[in-house]
């Protein structure tokens, strides 16, 4: 039980690495607060489940001019966090050359600023208690590069930049902020690819398989346990080893 009764809010919960790592953060003795676009089709079950555990908020983060307000609500509501986990994103994928301005804009809407407006007013109250633990996810895309991604490499840097950023302004202030860059993992955003472009990438991992959302969640767990109290600043690569 290594997050006993701790107050996490973790966004992009209906699935995949969301879905995750608030299953294995009730499991450890957490509280979660969801945040996702739509509700899960189990969702009663995953709530009967967590007895009690877990709350569930349906919400567009791309409606940046209310995120604001929507984690102020929460934090009045939760008392506090002890944990964020800024994990919902998108993809809009094209070469550059093709892509709508529009595109390029929607997912740096969705994958950084609404993290950054998150994590800045989470982090407002964390700091008043002078305790707190910020993972934003990443990807091994923002430090690398894509090809038919610049709009979501571009958002995944800016995630680094400003966790990094983050992490120089809160450590004074007992706040920690760390980022995790996964790899290539098993869910429905890379379930989109054909099965070719799969073996393919998978035959450029020398840990010879995807990973898989709970590779994540577990990371996710040591970042947000006292285990990692000694760590900030940093981003870490949740990848089978694709790059050294
Ligand atoms: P997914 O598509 O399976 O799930 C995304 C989640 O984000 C869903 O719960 C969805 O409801 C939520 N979400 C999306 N847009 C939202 C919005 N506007 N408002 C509220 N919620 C929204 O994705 P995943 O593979 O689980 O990815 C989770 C995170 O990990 C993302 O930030 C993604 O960029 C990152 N990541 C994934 C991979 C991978 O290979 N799957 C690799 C690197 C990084």
């Amino acid at each position: 039980m290594r997050l006993q009764d701790k107050k996490a809010l973790v966004t992009g919960t209906s699935r995949g690495i969301g879905r995750a790592i608030s299953s294995r953060f009730i499991a450890e003795g957490a509280h979660v607060w969801g945040i996702s676009m739509n509700e899960p089709a189990d969702l009663a079950e995953r709530l009967a489940a967590s007895g009690g555990r877990l709350h569930w908020v349906c919400a567009d983060l791309g409606d940046l001019e209310k995120v604001e307000a929507l984690i102020e609500g929460l934090i009045k509501d939760a008392g506090g966090f002890d944990i964020l986990v800024n994990n919902a994103g998108i993809t809009r994928d094209n070469l550059s050359f093709r892509m709508p301005l529009a595109d390029f804009q929607k997912v740096l809407d969705v994958n950084v600023s609404a993290p950054f407006i998150i994590a800045r007013t989470v982090g407002r109250s964390m700091i008043r208690e002078r305790c707190g633990s910020i993972i934003n996810m990443a990807s091994v895309v923002g430090i690398h590069g894509n090809g038919g991604q610049a709009n979501y490499a571009a958002a995944k840097a800016g995630v680094i930049g400003f966790t990094k950023s983050l992490a120089q302004e809160a450590a004074p202030r007992g706040v920690r902020v760390n980022a995790i860059a996964p790899g290539f993992i098993a869910t429905d955003m890379t379930n989109a690819m054909t099965g070719e472009a799969k073996e393919k990438t998978v035959s450029l991992i020398p840990l010879k398989r995807m990973g898989s959302p709970d590779d994540i969640a577990r990371t996710a767990l040591f970042l947000a346990s006292d285990e990692s109290s000694y760590i900030t600043g940093q981003v870490l690569p949740v990848d089978g080893g694709m790059f050294m």
